[in-house]
């Protein structure tokens, strides 16, 4: 994983630094979040589409109410699309966030490999694509850049939902303002 360029208006470099400091977010003390998540797991499993599709909509309605946004529309797709929009969004291997519709997709198999999205890595991509809407809608962000921040506040909530426990993430430094990830040290931590 690596983190956006910081842009250059300075109104807009001042959100990207909320965003990437912003390393957390509001969770339930109840299982609201965790029942939908089991339900999307299941529903995979019987590689139940329309199954899936309802479970992520319950998902996505009680992540709504909880935040106090709207709730985006879900379209769970069998496999990538061939256009997808890159540009500034050049990771969105296994969904994407359109900010004007609010439209969130998500698919259950890549288009190269063919191979089904597992669970974990799908409903990771849920998670990522939600924390674009809170970002328009909750946080009134004008972009939603993948910062440290942003990949924090996905990791809380995909780790919440699933009920495991969250990594804390180690960046390395890289050119142009950027971060990765450094997977090794961030696995070592957790275990
Ligand atoms: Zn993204």
């Amino acid at each position: 994983m690596l983190t956006d360029r910081p842009p250059a208006r300075p109104a807009l470099l001042q959100e990207f630094r909320r965003s990437d400091q912003l390393d957390t977010l509001d969770l339930p003390l109840d299982d609201r979040f965790t029942a939908p998540a089991r339900m999307i797991e299941s529903a995979m499993a019987g590689e139940d589409r329309k199954a899936v599709r309802l479970a992520c909509m319950e998902f996505l309605q009680k992540a709504s109410e909880f935040y106090n946004v709207r709730t985006p529309p879900v379209r769970v797709l069998a496999a990538r699309p061939i256009q997808v929009r890159e540009g500034g969004w050049g990771m969105e291997l296994f969904g994407d966030y359109d900010p004007r519709t609010k439209v969130i997709r998500v698919w259950l198999r890549t288009a190269i490999l063919k191979h089904v999205t597992s669970f974990g890595t799908f409903f990771s991509t849920l998670c990522h694509e939600f924390c674009h809407h809170l970002d328009f809608e909750l946080f009134g962000f004008h972009d939603s850049w993948h910062t440290r921040g942003f990949y924090e506040r996905a990791a809380v909530l995909y780790h919440h939902a699933r009920g495991t426990p969250r990594k804390k993430l180690f960046w390395v430094p890289m050119r142009g303002g950027r971060w990765r990830i450094n997977w090794a040290r961030t696995n070592r931590a957790s275990v």
